[in-house]
């Protein structure tokens, strides 16, 4: 490991000010994947601005009805939230199906949504890597590629973003938020993860050195009815195969309202509109269901090792949603 600087500053302006000093600086939070991408070589910071002691550790039901979570709240402590499991138990159900205890001990918001890709080639220093080091190439487009894209890729990079929290809070259409040098702003959840396109180095659209402070689940009464389905090859501490999170409004057995999104299957968690845009409207049935995902799926490409990601998907989303439904009868 390279010697690097440490700092512990005591608010957002000084911890924004602080990463500025470092040519390589990031901010450190749980630690559970950026120091394992140190010990890698994979990540060389020269400055550390640890974000533990910031006061961005509250979890807040806001007076519209929706929720704030602060960016350093762990993922256990949010998965625990009384608020969490009754409001949206798609977020509960996300965050208990990633990782270990001890890591969701550890992990905390803002460091989940900007944790990297597990493609194997961009941990290993001797394989290229357009992602670590852009031009080089991909090791993973004709390589081993089971557990990478299905959707959007490019052939410069085919890597998905390995977070389940994301795929929930893109769902709940939440806003992340953000200060940089330039002050505070906001992004909405669904564009702050990018496309590979041709600059692959850039997971998100956050400007080097924007220090998230939180994330706002706007009200969703209809997200009490909803829940995380993940398909993994342990039954636990392993990422996803294919994951979906969902959300179903039913009146009278007619969809009134649907919010779906899959995991593990693009550079981005991917928000299902054209799934969604078949079920709205329409009397709930699994057979729909399978209808909305065959549209959702139409445009995927899949690589030489992950064709069973169609399929998977596809019955993903009828169980979830049938199960969902069942629920509401
Ligand atoms: C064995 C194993 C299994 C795992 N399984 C899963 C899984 O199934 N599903 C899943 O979702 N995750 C899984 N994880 C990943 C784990 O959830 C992440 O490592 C964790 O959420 C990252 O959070 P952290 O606070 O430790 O981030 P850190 O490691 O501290 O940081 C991660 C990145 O975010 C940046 N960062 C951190 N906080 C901020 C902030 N506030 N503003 C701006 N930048 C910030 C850091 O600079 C770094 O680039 C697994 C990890 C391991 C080791
Ligand atoms: S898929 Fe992306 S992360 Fe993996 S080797 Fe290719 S460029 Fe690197």
């Amino acid at each position: 490991m390279r010697a690097f600087r440490y700092h512990r500053p005591a608010d957002v302006a000084e911890a924004v000010t602080l990463l500025g000093a470092g040519t390589e600086a990031a901010y450190l939070a749980g630690g559970t994947n950026l120091v394992d991408l140190m010990k890698l070589g994979v990540a060389r910071p020269d400055v550390l601005v640890d974000v533990n002691r910031l006061p961005l550790g509250g979890i807040e039901a806001l007076p519209d009805g929706g929720l704030r979570v602060g960016a350093t709240v762990r993922n256990s402590d949010l998965a625990a939230h009384p608020v969490v499991r009754r409001d949206y138990p798609v977020l509960a159900r996300a965050l208990l199906a990633a990782a270990s205890g001890q890591l969701r001990n550890m992990a905390t918001t803002g460091g989940n949504l900007l944790q990297r890709t597990r493609c194997v080639y961009f941990q290993d220093t001797g394989k290229a890597c357009n992602k670590r080091e852009p031009g080089t190439g991909c090791a993973a487009r004709h390589g081993q590629n089971r557990d990478l894209a299905i959707l959007d890729w490019s052939e410069q990079c085919v890597a998905t973003h390995p977070s389940d929290l994301a795929v929930a809070l893109v769902a709940l259409d939440a806003v992340v938020e953000v200060t940089g040098v330039d002050g505070p702003r906001e992004v909405p959840m669904v564009e702050l993860h990018r496309s590979p396109g041709d600059h692959p180095e850039r997971d998100t659209v956050l400007p080097a050195g924007a220090l998230i402070t939180g994330v706002r689940v706007p009200p969703l009464p209809a997200a009490r009815r909803s829940s995380y389905l993940k398909v993994r090859d342990r039954a636990s501490f392993a990422f996803a195969a294919g994951s979906v999170a969902a959300v179903l409004d039913l009146d009278a057995g007619v969809v009134r309202d649907v919010r779906l999104a899959y995991g593990a299957v693009a550079h981005r968690p991917w928000r299902a509109l054209r799934a969604e845009a078949e079920l709205r409207g329409r009397p709930f049935t699994p057979e729909l269901a399978a209808v909305a995902a065959d549209a959702e799926l139409a445009s995927a490409r899949p690589l030489r090792h992950n064709a069973f990601k169609v399929p998977l998907v596809r019955a993903i989303t009828v169980r979830v949603l049938t199960e969902l439904a069942e629920v509401a009868a």
